[in-house]
């Protein structure tokens, strides 16, 4: 199972779209995919139908060592689509877990192969926007990042901390993690500021910006309200396409490096 920490510690930059619609991309090019909400929000358990009283179990019950990912997964209306949902409940665990012993690596052993079991070929965690201990959890269990910039001002401003916490994770707790890509997000093709913020990331961060664009699409912030991915709500909205574009790259990045997904 490959993991894969969607990361970015600005709310509302589209990390739970991209993990939803992401999930849902992977899915229909024929991958077990397990979405794990670490976000106390719960915004991508929602996203995807859960209502809250099938939330038996949670993510927040995994990290405490109180569930296992067998019993936590639920399946979701999407096929080959799993997820372990969060509530409130998990906006506790950054305290909590404070002063707990080996506290940035509770996920990676609860999302271990022993555990998943050959059940699933990815896993997607969808991180809350802070760089505390869930983000730095994510992390740690994570082979790669990926991360959703916005195209707007201080967009690579905030980049820089995040990539910084890349670093310190790499250089202390999980070597081999490694940034699959970057997406640029609710790009606007009218605003000149969006552009420019695109052509800025790019002329930064090279190639590690994803050729696909995420556009703004009013069709992406309405499917969630339906309890559907807008792969599912909409297949034929720019969005959409956006995001089965992204997925084939994702997997042709995955397929290139040592930890396979293209089975
Ligand atoms: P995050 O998880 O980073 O906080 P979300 O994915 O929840 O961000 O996105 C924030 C808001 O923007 C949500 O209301 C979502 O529906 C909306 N949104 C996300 N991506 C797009 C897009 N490409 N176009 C239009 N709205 C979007
Ligand atoms: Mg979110």
């Amino acid at each position: 199972m490959i993991r894969i920490a969607i990361a970015n510690q600005k709310g509302g930059v589209g990390k739970t779209t991209t993990a939803i619609n992401l999930a849902t991309g992977l899915a229909a090019a024929g991958r077990r995919v397990l979405l794990l909400d670490l976000d106390p929000q719960g915004n991508a358990s929602t996203g995807l139908g859960l209502r809250r009283g099938q939330r038996a179990h949670t993510s927040y019950e995994l990290l405490g060592g109180e569930t296992t990912l067998a019993e936590a997964a639920l399946a979701t209306n999407v096929p080959r689509v799993d997820i372990i949902p969060s509530t409130v409940d998990l906006s506790g665990a950054e305290v909590e877990l404070a002063d707990a012993e080996g506290r940035a690596y509770r996920l990676r052993e609860a999302l271990s192969e022993e555990q998943a079991g050959g059940r699933w070929d990815v896993c997607l965690m969808d991180c809350p926007p802070s760089l505390g201990l869930l983000t730095v959890n994510a992390l740690t269990a994570a082979d790669h990042v990926l991360v959703p910039l916005q195209c707007e001002f201080f967009a690579l401003e905030g980049l820089s901390q995040l990539l910084k916490t890349v670093e310190r994770v790499r250089a202390g707790l999980n070597p081999v993690l490694d940034i699959i890509g970057v997406v640029l997000t609710m790009y606007d093709r009218r605003n000149r500021l969006s552009d420019q913020v695109a052509q800025d990331a790019r002329a930064v961060l090279g190639d590690t910006v994803f050729e696909t664009t995420i556009p703004r699409n009013v069709r992406l912030s309405e499917a969630p309200s339906h309890g559907l991915p807008a792969l599912v709500y909409d297949h034929r909205c720019p969005g959409s396409e956006a995001y089965i574009a992204l997925s084939r790259e994702l997997i042709g990045r995955l397929s290139g490096s040592p930890a396979k997904v293209a089975a």
